[in-house]
């Protein structure tokens, strides 16, 4: 399977707080487009710059220019970032990727986000974690649309029963669903995903407990973003867009994936 449009869609390599700014501007302005484009209201749509591999000097640049939050992949260099950028106030972190439950702790301390719970036991150490910590976390339930095994996230059919099993976790606060579509340069393919996470949302919206927030929709990256936006995501987590093509291959990031 091909690499989808993330490496052609890639920003050249930013190395100064003026390219910073000019790579989050073109990318706030492809999300405008495609908001108007989608009859959306402007600003219905939060980018999630997403730093994983880039080193802490560049980070420093690209919060200059404004990025606040950072969607990290991995626990250990989101954790290493947060001590070595601890003198900036005001950064967001979010976790995006697969979490181990021995990690639950350390999401515990620095995150502001999780966007990829998928099962009880990291729900219920995460709860235990944040309670000693005495904090809260935003949480996101991940889905896996593409039907492909490698990929982490439940079963479509598996998300109803999941909610009903959260609200005595009450440091969780869901805030909606995320899901990475397949990696194809069929866009309709891509598109299915995205359509399919918006209608799952609709329909287990109906018998959610209360207290359970399905109003977020984190999908799109820097390849397909502006389909996501048409199939009403409300979180696009933009990496390459914004940093530059990542010198490791996604195979690192992404169990199973061997683009
Ligand atoms: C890396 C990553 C992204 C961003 O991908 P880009 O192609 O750099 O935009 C989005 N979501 C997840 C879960 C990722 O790991």
């Amino acid at each position: 399977m091909s690499q989808p449009a993330s490496n052609s869609s890639a920003a050249s390599s930013a190395s100064t707080v003026e390219d910073f700014k000019a790579n989050l501007a073109s990318i706030r302005e492809r999300i405008a487009a495609a908001e108007l484009a989608a009859g959306r209201a402007t600003g219905s749509v939060r980018l999630l710059p997403v730093t994983k591999t880039v080193p802490e000097d560049r980070l420093r640049l690209a919060i200059e220019a404004g990025v606040e939050w950072l969607g990290e992949n991995k626990v250990q260099e989101a954790a290493r970032k947060a001590e070595n950028l601890a003198d900036i106030s005001g950064l967001k972190y979010s976790v995006i990727g697969h979490l181990q439950t021995n990690k639950a702790k350390d999401v515990a301390r620095f995150a502001h986000e999780f966007q990829a719970l998928d099962n009880l036991r990291q729900a219920t150490a995460l709860q235990r974690r944040l309670e000693l910590e005495d904090r809260s976390l935003d949480v996101f339930v991940q889905v896996n649309t593409s039907g492909e095994e490698t990929k982490f996230g439940l079963e479509p059919t598996a998300v109803s029963t999941f909610l009903k099993s959260l609200p005595g976790l009450d440091r969780l606060r869901v805030k909606g669903l995320m899901t990475l579509a397949i990696f194809s340069t069929d866009h309709q393919a891509v598109r299915t995903c995205f359509t399919m996470l918006r209608e799952l949302r609709d329909q287990v919206r109906q018998d959610a407990p209360e207290g359970i927030g399905l109003d977020e929709l984190s999908m799109g990256m820097s390849g397909d973003f502006e389909l996501a936006i048409a199939e009403g995501s409300t979180v696009v987590r933009v990496g390459q867009g914004i940093f530059g093509a990542r010198a490791l291959p996604d195979s690192h990031y992404w169990p199973g994936f061997a683009g």
